[in-house]
């Protein structure tokens, strides 16, 4: 399998450099240079599969003979093991043709462990079968940060530096990061903003020497792992409910555009997959984008769903790749057009093409915590608020098919992640499982760091100097 960049300007690269790499070289991103497409009697036949048999079937196109089939399942295996529930991803109806399939049963109770820890132990496997490693740095305002953490501990060719903003995470996010001790995990808990650790991490990038001197590597939401990773249970839940037979619809929460791009890609490679909800909250770039076919940039800002305040989704330009023939000299000039003027547009014609497939919505707080409200008092599930969203959209009547599509909608994080929405949404204080009942006794690890790349540089410096006998 190759990949090629959505700038069209970039070489091609086989799976192991895309993982290990994250923004292509002329600024765009991954994406296979063909889907690879499955058939009804290749669906039929995944069936019988459990979670990790079908994320392998699902994922060695994409490897394309890179990582032998053996040791890709002893990843695949090693990853999911830390997950709670046999299912992996569980289906839950709420009600008739309605399910919620719940993704946040990993370590750190929300989807993104889906993703990344299948990508730390692909990180380990290349690394070490080349005699490498890297240094991961990255910046965050909660759950990626804690995710990529859960990934990497441990991993014997990473070491990862996790800026978090000091005082601005929630208890529980900050938690999930210092209290993993590990020799190769640091948080730094940065004295400024979110925005302030963001500018940290591209700098360190674009120091060169520093770059170089550390395999500087990043695991954010454009690897095209983590989405490889994510279309996996769109698999999962389409062929419990009647695929290849049957159609099924989606609703996804959405910031990055990460989650729902992956149900795309399900769709391009065979699921009858019929419609993909766009839910949003208040930030709601993308429900524009799919009602009318116009980009434009807003501020952005502040809900009870912190995870999807965003401004621009990052892995909506894979989709505007295929959206405009996959044509790398369109989505550079559309994307800087972008840049320039804060918006785009698409023409009729394109948007009614897109819309066959997609869908957006969004929802405030207020009609958020109402879903919130009326989910449990009808059925006694606590939906988080991300989640909720996703509910909102499934359940509003002009998103309701009425040919006996089942619906499914992505639940990303475990209600006691975001216990405070929860509780005054619901009056009920949704509880930590078990696993993680002491998370507020555990001990934590983290330093204190000025906002000042000096000195960031100068401790990853003085760290890793200890590491050398490793390289
Ligand atoms: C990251 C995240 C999202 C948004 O997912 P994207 O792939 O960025 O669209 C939604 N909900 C939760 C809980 C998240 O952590």
């Amino acid at each position: 399998m190759r990949y090629i960049s959505t700038r069209g300007r970039a070489p091609e690269l086989g799976f192991e450099d895309v993982l290990l790499s994250g923004l292509a070289r002329d600024g765009g991103l991954y994406v296979p240079a063909v889907w690879p497409r499955f058939n009804a009697a290749q669906l039929e036949a995944m069936k019988a599969l459990d979670y990790n048999g079908l994320a392998l079937e699902v994922i060695r196109p994409f490897v394309g003979g890179a990582i032998d089939d053996a040791d890709l399942k002893a990843i695949i295996d090693k990853a999911y093991a830390t997950f709670e529930t046999p299912e992996i991803t569980p289906l839950i109806e709420l009600e008739d043709g309605l399910f919620v399939m719940e993704l946040f049963h990993g370590p750190t109770l929300a989807f993104k462990d889906v993703a990344m820890q299948l990508l730390g132990g692909l990180f380990d496997h290349v690394l070490k079968a080349r005699g490498e490693r890297v240094t991961i740095v990255g910046a965050t305002s909660g759950d990626t940060g804690s995710a990529a953490i859960a990934a990497c501990q441990g991993k014997e060719a990473v070491d990862i530096y996790m800026l978090h903003p000091k005082g601005r995470v929630s208890e529980v996010q900050r938690r999930q990061m210092t209290t993993v001790i590990a020799d190769n995990v640091y948080n730094l808990a940065v004295d400024g903003t979110f925005d302030d650790c963001q500018d940290l991490v591209k700098a360190m990038f674009n120091d060169t020497p520093f770059r170089d001197r550390h395999h500087l590597s990043a695991v954010n939401s454009i690897n095209w792992a983590r989405v490889m990773a994510q279309i996996v249970y769109y698999f999962h839940a389409a062929l419990h409910l009647g695929a290849p037979e049957k159609a099924v619809s989606f609703s996804v929460p959405t910031g990055n555009f990460g989650n729902v791009f992956a149900g795309y890609g399900a769709k391009q490679m065979g699921l009858p997959i019929k419609r993909l909800l766009v839910a949003s909250n208040a930030n709601d770039i993308l429900a524009r984008f799919f009602d009318g076919g116009e980009m434009r940039m807003d501020g952005v800002v502040p809900t009870i769903s912190p995870s999807m305040d965003i401004q621009v989704s990052s892995n909506f330009e894979r989709l505007l790749f295929d959206m405009l023939g996959r044509d790398g000299n369109r989505v550079t000039e559309t994307l800087k057009t972008f840049r320039d003027t804060g918006s785009f547009r698409i023409d009729k014609k394109l948007l009614e093409k897109v819309r066959e497939t997609f869908d957006g919505a969004r929802y405030d707080d207020n009609q958020t915590s109402e879903v919130i409200r009326n989910v449990y008092d009808t059925t006694g599930m606590l939906l988080d608020p991300h989640s909720a969203i996703g509910v909102a959209a499934a359940t509003s009547p002009e998103n309701r098919d009425h040919d006996g599509t089942p619906m499914v909608v992505l639940a990303t994080a475990h209600p006691a992640k975001f216990p405070d929405a929860v509780e005054a949404a619901s009056g009920v204080r949704p509880a930590l499982p078990d696993r993680l009942a002491d998370l507020y006794d555990r001990p934590e690890k983290a330093q204190d760091i000025a906002n000042d790349l000096g000195a960031i540089e100068a401790l990853i410096d003085e760290t890793q100097s200890q590491n050398v006998p490793a390289r």
